[in-house]
C-alpha cells in the first residue's frame, strides 16, 4: 500500500475551519486506503519562537483535534515530530542539497518574513521547507494531502527527491505526489476573502477556530465580508463573489451538501439568510467536535500514551530510510 504523510503546526491552541476542511477531513477520508502517518509538527512551530509551556499545551491540543476529527490511531500513525529524531537528521542532509536561491524563492517565507522583519525572522523559518521535505521523504511517502498554500513546498520536496535519485542513484528517495482537493484547498479569511484563513493571521477576526466558543464562530460568520450586489446573487463564483463563494464552500463542506444546490436555495434572498443558516450548520459541526476533543484533553496521560505508541511505530519506518540515506550520501557507517 502507498504511504501518506501530513502534518499541522501547533502554532495555536486551536486549529481553524480551513485546517479542517482543507486538510484534516482529507486525511480522514484517506486513512482507509493508505498507510497514513499524521504528525503534529512541533519543530516547525519553533520557527516562530513560541512560549515553551504554551507550545507543549498546543501540541497536545493539536493531537486531540486530530483524534476528534476522526483520525484512528490504530489504523493511522499519530505522533509528534520531535519524538522522532530522524526528521532533523534528514533535514541536515537535505539542506546541503538545497540551493540558497531555491529556498529563497518560497513565497510563504517571503510573506511570513515580510511580516516579521529581518531581525524577527529566524533561519529556521527560512529552512522550514527543507524540514518539511525531510518529514515526507523520511517515510518514503507517495502522497501528501495538503492545502493549496503548500503546493510550492511540495514541488521543492519533489525536486529534492529527484535530485537525490540523480545524484545518489535511483531508489534513494520516493518522489511524492501532492494531494490537493481543489474545491476545498483554500478556505479564505471571513474578513478578507482575498487571503487564506490562517492560524497566524493578524487579528484573527475572520477565523473560525475549532475549539473556541461556538458563539464566536456565529459572530464571525454573521459579520463575514460579502459584497454590495443589490440583487443578493448567490452563486459559486470566486472571481466575482469571493466572500459568498467562500461561505458556500464552507457550507457545503460542513453539511456534505452540493454547492450549487445550496446556492440556488439562497439566491436573491438576502445574504443574512445564508449566514444565519451557515452559522447554525457550523455550530452543529463544532459542538460534537469540541465534546470529542475535550474527552481526549481530559486524559493527557492516555493522550501521551497514544502519541508515544505512534512515535515508536514511526521510528520503525524512519530508521531504515535514514540509514539508506546516510549510506547513499557516503557517511561512514558505525560499527
Ligand atoms: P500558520 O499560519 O501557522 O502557518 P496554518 O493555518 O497555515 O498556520 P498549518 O499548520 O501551516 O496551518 O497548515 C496545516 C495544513 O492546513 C496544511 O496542509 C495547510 O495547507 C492547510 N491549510 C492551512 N490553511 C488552510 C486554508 N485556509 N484552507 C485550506 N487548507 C489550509
Ligand atoms: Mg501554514
Amino acid at each position: 500500500r502507498k504511504r501518506i504523510f501530513s502534518g499541522m503546526q501547533p502554532t495555536d491552541g486551536s486549529l481553524h475551519l480551513g485546517n479542517y476542511i482543507g486538510a484534516l477531513s482529507q486525511w480522514i477520508a484517506l486513512q482507509d486506503s493508505y498507510d497514513a502517518l499524521y504528525c503534529v509538527v512541533d519543530l516547525h512551530a519553533l520557527t516562530v519562537n513560541p512560549d515553551p509551556a504554551q507550545l507543549r499545551e498546543r501540541t497536545r491540543r493539536t493531537a486531540a483535534q486530530y483524534l476528534a476529527g476522526g483520525i484512528d490511531p490504530e489504523r493511522s500513525i499519530l505522533f509528534v515530530q520531535s519524538h522522532v529524531a530522524a526528521h532533523t537528521e534528514l533535514a541536515w542532509l537535505l539542506s546541503c542539497q538545497t540551493g540558497f536561491g531555491e529556498a529563497g524563492r518560497m513565497t510563504q517565507f517571503k510573506d511570513k518574513s515580510a511580516k516579521q522583519g529581518s531581525e524577527g525572522t529566524t533561519v529556521g523559518l527560512f529552512t522550514y521547507p527543507v524540514l518539511m521535505a525531510a518529514d515526507i521523504l523520511l517515510y518514503d511517502a507517495g502522497l501528501v494531502p495538503v492545502g493549496e498554500d503548500q503546493r510550492q513546498h511540495l514541488e521543492l520536496t519533489r525536486d529534492l527527491a529527484e535530485r537525490l535519485n540523480t545524484r545518489f542513484g535511483e531508489g534513494t528517495a520516493v518522489v511524492p505526489d501532492a494531494h490537493i482537493v481543489k474545491a476545498v484547498a483554500k478556505i479564505q479569511d471571513l474578513q478578507d476573502p482575498s487571503s487564506k484563513m490562517s492560524k497566524s493571521s493578524a487579528g484573527g477576526k475572520g477565523v473560525v477556530w475549532l475549539l473556541e466558543d461556538p458563539k464566536k464562530a456565529v459572530k464571525a460568520i454573521k459579520s463575514a465580508v460579502t459584497d454590495a450586489d443589490e440583487s443578493y446573487g448567490v452563486r459559486f463564483d470566486p472571481a466575482e463573489k469571493p466572500g459568498i463563494s467562500n461561505l458556500l464552500t464552507i457550507f457545503s463542506a460542513v453539511t456534505d451538501r452540493d454547492i450549487d444546490e445550496i446556492a440556488k436555495e439562497y439566491d436573491g434572498r438576502g445574504y443574512g439568510y445564508l449566514k444565519v443558516d451557515l452559522a447554525d450548520a457550523v455550530v452543529a459541526f463544532l459542538e460534537p467536535f469540541q465534546a470529542r476533543a475535550n474527552t481526549y484533553l481530559a486524559d493527557p496521560a492516555e493522550l501521551d500514551r497514544v502519541l508515544a505508541d505512534g512515535a515508536d511505530r514511526a521510528r520503525t519506518i524512519a530508521r531504515p530510510v535514514l540509514d539508506r540515506m546516510y549510506e547513499r550520501f557516503g557517511l561512514l557507517p558505525v560499527r
